[in-house]
């Protein structure tokens, strides 16, 4: 489905994007009637206006969604009927694949080849291995004595709070929607302020598939305004939460001031890529670093943003990387199928990766390439993919997350090296390691603080791996089986026999 930049840009044109909010099952306007607008970063254009929810539309939508978990219209139907719900869901997204394609290109800049080819088949893949998966969980009979039998049982939370971020909006709430919704929770999904739109569409959907009123709630708005409420709401019981670690440490607060509801936290990272001397093909490995930096133009939780290479291949592994980069991940109109690399979300995120290169700069690495804004897109908000080389690890460009286009390449004297460098950071979501040594792979896998490690590869899996960091990274894992634990709590049911 490449289509052509022509054929996007009409759609584009005709585009009239859903902007209230979504209670209820009904898309209605915020009370106090404000309104904000998002603005598509690659041209300034506004994309659509949207209601700017508050403290009273949180208070609406999450009466709405406990409502409808009491009433058990979807907490206690079949789990074999939220299946085939969840089913035609996952089929209506697919069923309107260039309509998300467009919201989220449009609202934060991403490439629309990568929307058709990453987000959404990620999406799609979240709903449908949850919605798979949700009959084939089953309780447990203890043994315990003769004279009872014990069963634990696993039942929803109730109302889960969903606050995603902006990097990828459809697929980030999909990851939660998933498993929230397959376990018979009600949500309220919060939405990031600058990429709003593909939620509100996703909530019409989930009605369409035969979601019944009230379970599925969307409140747009902005962080303090609409996700803090939301966060402290006492008929609230989860967050999940995927965002900066600002905000997670937040979420934890909020909390704890509230209902101690579970919080579970994806947060930022500042991911190792180990290159070996004895890695298999140094140029394979430069162009798979390129991917795992520059794609969704850096603004990826996992970007491997440290890229430590064994001294002997340092300069040659250089060499190889600038080549691939020439032609990978080069700034374009997003519309266009065939770009790489579009703007990022903001120009306030333009301006923040600025000043680190800035701070890159000063602090005495080497800046090999990029660093500015392209000449070709002065208007939208981007910036050149940028690679700096003698990095230290004690940097800032090296410990802080920089969330956009920037490479650091830090010269290594060994594997031990290597893993001592890459665990010295409060970050521990994604490491990977090239090598052809067995042993030193899993030594690698045994030693590194992170919750995903790739052997060989970076960026890999699919929804049976579990995602989430270690240390600041968060406490959560998305995908995977795991994440239907998170979404759902145990009874312990005794029953006397004697
Ligand atoms: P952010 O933390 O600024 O915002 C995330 C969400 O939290 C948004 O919906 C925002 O409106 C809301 N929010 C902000 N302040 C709030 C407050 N005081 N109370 C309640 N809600 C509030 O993050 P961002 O800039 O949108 O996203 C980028 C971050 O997300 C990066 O740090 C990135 O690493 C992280 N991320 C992590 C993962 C993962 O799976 N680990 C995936 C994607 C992105």
């Amino acid at each position: 489905m490449a289509h052509t930049l022509a054929y996007w840009k009409d759609k584009a044109a005709t585009l009239v994007p859903e902007g209230r909010l979504f209670i209820d099952g009904r898309f209605v306007d915020a009370v106090g009637g404000g309104r904000f607008e998002t603005v598509n970063p690659a041209t300034g254009a506004v994309v659509a206006e949207v209601a700017r929810g508050t403290a009273v539309d949180v208070e609406r939508a999450v009466a709405s969604a406990h409502r409808a978990f009491r009433s058990g219209v979807w907490s206690r139907r079949d789990p074999r009927d939220r299946m085939t719900v969840l089913a035609r869901f996952a089929d209506l997204i697919e069923a309107h694949a260039e309509e998300f394609a467009l919201l989220d290109t449009l609202d934060m800049g991403k490439p629309i080849s990568d929307m058709l080819n990453i987000d959404i088949p990620g999406s799609l893949s979240s709903i449908r291995f949850f919605a798979e998966a949700v009959d084939k969980m089953e309780g447990v009979v203890t043994n315990t004595t003769a004279s009872a039998v014990h069963y634990i049982v696993r039942q929803p939370l109730g109302v889960c709070g969903l606050v995603v971020p902006w990097n990828y909006p459809l697929m980030m709430a999909a990851w939660k929607l998933g498993p929230a919704l397959a376990t018979g929770n009600s949500v309220v999904l919060k939405p990031a302020e600058q990429s709003p739109l593909s939620a509100l569409l996703l909530a019409r959907l989930f009605v369409e598939a035969g979601g019944p009123d009230g379970v599925f709630n969307v409140v747009t708005g902005f962080g303090e305004e609409a996700g803090k409420p939301l966060a402290l709401h006492m008929n609230v019981d989860k967050i999940g939460f995927t965002g900066s670690g600002e905000v997670g440490k937040l979420m934890l607060i909020y909390a704890g001031q509230s209902n101690m509801k579970r919080v579970t936290t994806e947060c930022g990272g500042k991911s190792p890529q180990i290159v070996l001397a004895d890695c298999e093909d140094l140029q394979t490995v430069a162009a798979t670093a390129v991917g795992a930096i520059y794609g969704n133009q850096g603004e990826v939780c996992s970007a491997g943003s440290r890229i430590l290479v064994e001294r002997p291949v340092y300069e040659e592994f250089i060499h190889h990387f600038t080549e691939a980069a020439r032609t990978a991940h080069q700034p374009g109109d997003p519309l266009d199928p065939a770009t790489t690399m579009g703007p990022l979300v903001t120009a306030e995120q333009q301006q923040r990766v600025l000043g680190y290169v800035d701070i890159g700069r000063k602090e005495g690495a080497r800046l090999a390439f990029g660093g500015k804004v392209p000449d070709a897109f002065q208007a939208g908000c981007y910036v050149e993919p940028t690679l700096f080389t003698d990095v230290d690890n004690s940097m800032r460009i090296a410990q802080e997350e920089i969330f956009g286009p920037v490479a650091s390449i830090i010269p290594v004297d060994d594997v031990d090296h290597a893993i001592a460098v890459a665990n010295d950071t409060i970050y521990g979501l994604a490491a990977s390691i090239w090598t052809t040594n067995v042993k030193t792979a899993h030594r690698f896998a045994r030693d590194i603080d992170a919750g995903i490690v790739w052997i060989n590869a970076y960026e890999a899996g699919d929804a049976t791996t579990p995602w989430g960091g270690f240390k600041q990274s968060g406490n959560g894992r998305d995908k995977c089986l795991e994440a239907l634990t998170q979404y759902t709590q145990t009874k312990s049911v005794w029953v006397d026999l004697r």
